[in-house]
């Protein structure tokens, strides 16, 4: 069985097509790489995948199930309790503090703030943010922030991780960090990765790399 799949998915904004007849099938444990040229579907793919957008077509199946016939608040639920997510431009809450800030997935899920928390500390050593736990997420560098969101994403043990462009606002070397941060704890986790980019160096960290041009996925990379 796969972990998440999309089946020949089509989906337009208004008179724009985004995606048409776009599959991708990402096994239990693999990290897979979404590559493709601005403007050619793969952002979209994505939000179809982890059930933030609902395809016109087509079909998504997540561990076994088909997750774009859910109501809105069942897709909520899967997202908060099944799924992480992983930002371009970290999307951390400024005035809460790194460890406040991983905790978030935890809280939002009720758990109680200490429990929260001593879940998410752990993650600091894991990440090389020792020390920063304290510290308010605005005042954190690029690449640090981009950790404390890795954490984030991954606090509360999700069974697929969505990454869309995690490097894209951090220098190369930051960047490349990050990535071996992200595949390192992703494997040993076991945790399903979809990622977008559209650099290469960031996609070859990944187990498996796609092509998305035209909105539909149309080339393989073996990696
Ligand atoms: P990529 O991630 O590869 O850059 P996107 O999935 O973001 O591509 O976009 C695919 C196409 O859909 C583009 O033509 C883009 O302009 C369009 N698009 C994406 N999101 C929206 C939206 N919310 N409203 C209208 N058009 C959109
Ligand atoms: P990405 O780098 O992920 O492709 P974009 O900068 O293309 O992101 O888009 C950022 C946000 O704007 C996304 O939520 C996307 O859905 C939306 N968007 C993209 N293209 C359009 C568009 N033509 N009209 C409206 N919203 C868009």
């Amino acid at each position: 069985m796969t972990a998440i799949e999309a089946r020949d998915v089509v989906l337009s904004f208004g008179e724009t097509p985004a995606l048409r007849g776009a599959s991708v099938a990402v096994d239990p444990g693999e990290i897979v790489a979404i590559m493709g040229p601005s403007g050619s579907g793969k952002s979209t793919l994505l939000h179809c995948l982890a059930g933030i957008l609902v395809p016109d077509t087509g079909e998504i199946h997540f561990d076994g199930h088909r997750i774009d016939t859910l109501s809105e608040q069942e897709r909520s639920m899967l997202r908060r309790d099944r799924f992480g997510f992983v930002f371009q431009f970290g999307q951390l809450v400024p005035e809460l503090t790194a460890e406040e800030n991983v905790a978030l997935p935890l809280l939002l899920s009720g758990a109680r703030r200490a429990a929260a928390l001593a879940e998410a500390r752990p993650w600091f050593a894991r990440l090389g943010l020792d020390g920063l736990e304290r510290r308010r997420s605005g005042e954190l560098s690029g690449g640090q922030a981009q950790r404390v969101a890795l954490a984030r994403g991954l606090v509360a043990r999700p069974k697929v991780l969505f990454a869309d462009e995690p490097t894209g606002a951090l220098d190369s070397l930051t960047g490349e960090q990050v990535m071996d941060l992200l595949v390192t704890s992703a494997h040993e986790e076991g945790t399903t990765v979809v990622l977008v980019t559209h650099e290469a160096r960031i996609a070859a960290y990944a187990d498996r790399q796609v092509i998305v041009r035209d909105g539909k996925v149309n080339a393989l990379v073996g990696a």
